[in-house]
């Protein structure tokens, strides 16, 4: 099964992955294929008597997304992995991109309702 793994720490918030998805499906201004939320900002505290400020932004896909079958099909990379302003997103097979955690930062998969 092919889906997006993204490194979510490395998300700026940005939004260029949600502009360059509508262009690709042709969306209107309320529509979505991948939607950022927004976590915070809240303090972390971790036990610490400083605490540091989190802020997290989380790419999630909605139902319009279909996982670029167009542009995958011919071999080329989902619009909003290629337009990741921080190149914290990577498409392909979930057994090879499982091979990129690490644990030095926190990721999510991402896969599409199957069509
Ligand atoms: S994979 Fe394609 S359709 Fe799905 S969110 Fe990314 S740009 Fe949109
Ligand atoms: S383009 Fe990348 S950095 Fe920007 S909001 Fe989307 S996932 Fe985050």
């Amino acid at each position: 099964m092919k889906g997006i793994l993204v490194s979510y720490d490395f998300c700026t918030g940005c939004h260029s992955c949600e502009v360059a998805c509508k262009k690709e499906l042709g969306l209107g201004k309320e529509e979505y294929g991948i939607k950022i939320n927004e976590l915070g900002p809240h303090k972390y505290e971790n036990g610490k008597k400083t605490g540091t400020w989190e802020w997290t932004f989380a790419p999630m896909l909605t139902k319009a997304c279909d996982l670029c079958a167009s542009r995958t099909e011919q071999g080329k990379m989902p619009m909003c992995v290629q337009h990741c302003q921080a190149w914290c997103m990577a498409y392909g097979e979930l057994d090879e991109l499982v091979k990129k955690l690490d644990g030095k930062s926190r990721y999510a998969f991402l896969t599409p309702l199957e069509s």
